[in-house]
């Protein structure tokens, strides 16, 4: 499998790249993505053998189709180590050792569990496989990697438990002072690895992003220190997280002769392209319902063909602020399929959204082509979730997260009578509790091991809003490439 750039070129001399060679980069050097050349296709064969399937091997099957360059016994290896019961099976969901299990509200409505890692929230099942395959690649070219990274909660935390104790790796984690929930922030600073640097920044997450920007705009810097990211367009993310999409499919069906839809809270639309994915590859999905919250430049696109994305200013802070982005980085990835893969015109479009303007699609031969993609969407307000949190906690007994919610409710307004609806839950309630208490009038409870974590001893330094600052850290700390 090689790689190529939703706007054309993925390496400066023009050529595809391998797996490894895009793993550790972010943008291509045009600004695009890099995207598989095609999609591996699964036989029906092949998707028969894989239904009765344990997830590591599962996700070996899938992923290898992905990677070339990698010797199928260490890949299956890494992949082995990141999907244990011990990281994967965290709280009591009554399976005790399945990873990523289905829970069934009623005939055909189900919610699968992808929040029982680390860090209580589906981007734990990226992130850790993520941290296995970074460490290969740094020891196989014997170099070191230092992640900036800026979060306002789940990014962060989830790249850190990945990449504790990780040889060859730093991180170096931005995020704007007393702003994250008190749950999310004691996760980060009780940290103790002395290879995690939290940095806690006197301003807003805005300025923390573009601390990291304004670093890895300064190319000499950016190489001495080995700089690099850990954010949502990393490929090797949406390859992990394909693989849950054809668990859940197994889990709710009998038969490969049916049909189901998914319901994904979205904002970097990572989730619900690695769903598209798994669509394009032959798995039978027959909706991807995008769920937004009041930040719904996604459900807008998929209502109109028209793709404005927000300033900052528009930006709303919610209770699902996970999802409060109004630049869904991996919406460029469905474009270039949309478009016929025809990276000329993705380069054309986000002139326009680079410029800060919007494209319209509507009335254009690629629009007439949606329908094939099988997308669907909807918006869900602060009164919209916590109902549904109330909702599903009054008539099934099971508590969700507000980002979860949005999906359900999202997800009830489109489901058809007869297909199965799998609901992803992205986030454990535990992670807050604020709304929970709204809707429901107690608290969450704490699944085991995390009863007490504010009480836990901090490690964590603070900065001011300063660029110079932040170099200067990173430089006392992390050693300098070789022969420099
Ligand atoms: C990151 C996140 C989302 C949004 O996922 P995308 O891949 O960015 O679309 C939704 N819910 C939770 C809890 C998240 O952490």
């Amino acid at each position: 499998m090689k790689y190529t750039s939703t706007r054309g070129a993925i390496a400066t001399d023009g050529t595809p790249q391998s797996f490894l060679q895009i793993l550790l980069g972010g943008l291509a050097p045009d600004g695009g993505l890099a995207m598989p050349e095609h999609y591996p296709r699964v036989t029906e064969e092949e998707l028969e053998s894989w239904r009765g399937l344990a997830y590591p091997d599962l996700a070996f099957a899938i992923i290898e189709k992905f990677v070339d360059d990698v010797p199928a016994n260490e890949l299956r290896a890494l992949i082995q180590r990141a999907y244990t019961p011990e990281i994967f099976c965290n709280t009591e969901s009554g399976r005790a050792h399945e990873i990523t299990p289905l829970k069934t509200l009623e005939p055909g409505l189900h919610i699968l569990e992808l929040s029982n890692g680390p860090t209580l929230a589906f981007k734990d099942l990226a992130m850790q496989l993520l941290g296995n395959l970074f460490e290969y690649a740094l020891a196989r070219s014997n170099s070191e990697l230092n992640i900036l990274g800026a979060t306002s909660g789940d990014t962060g935390s989830a790249a850190e438990y990945a990449m504790r104790g990780k040889c060859g790796i730093r991180v170096f984690m931005l995020s704007p002072q007393d702003k994250m929930s008190p749950f999310q922030t004691a996760q980060m600073f009780s940290l103790q690895d002395p290879n995690i640097f939290n940095i806690a920044i006197r301003g807003v997450f805005d300025e923390c992003q573009d601390m990291v920007k304004a670093v890895s705009n300064d190319l000499e810097f950016k190489t001495r220190y080995r700089i690099g990211t850990v954010n949502s367009i990393n490929w090797a993310r949406l390859a992990a997280q394909v693989v849950y999409y054809f668990k859940g499919y197994f889990a709710a069906t009998q038969s490969n002769a049916e049909e189901v839809s998914y319901a994904v809270p979205s904002g970097n639309f990572g989730n619900v392209c690695a769903g598209h994915v798994a669509r394009m590859m032959g798995l039978p999905i027959r909706r991807l319902i995008v769920a937004t919250n009041e930040n719904d430049v996604l459900d807008e696109f998929f209502r109109t063909g028209v793709y404005r994305p927000r300033r900052s200013a528009e930006t709303y802070p919610t209770s699902s602020p996970s999802m409060d982005i109004s630049k869904a980085s991996n919406f460029e990835r469905f474009i270039f399929d949309l478009v016929g893969r025809n990276p000329a015109v993705v380069a054309a479009l986000w002139r326009e959204v680079d410029a800060g303007k919007p494209f319209s699609l509507a009335g254009t031969p690629h629009w007439a082509k949606i329908a094939q993609f099988g997308f669907a969407s909807g918006a869900s307000s602060h009164a919209d979730r916590i109902a549904t949190i109330r909702r599903i906690h009054q008539e099934f007994g099971v508590l969700v997260d507000p980002h979860s919610a949005d999906g359900i409710k999202v997800g009830l307004e489109q489901r058809e009578a007869g297909i199965p609806l799998i609901c992803l839950e992205t986030a454990l309630p535990a992670k807050f509790a604020a709304s929970i208490e709204e809707a429901i009038g107690c608290a969450p409870p704490r699944p085991k091991g995390f009863e007490r974590i504010e009480d836990r001893p901090r490690r964590f330094s603070v900065m001011d809003p300063d660029v110079a600052q932040i170099k200067n850290f990173i430089a006392d700390r992390a050693a300098p490439a070789a022969g420099r």
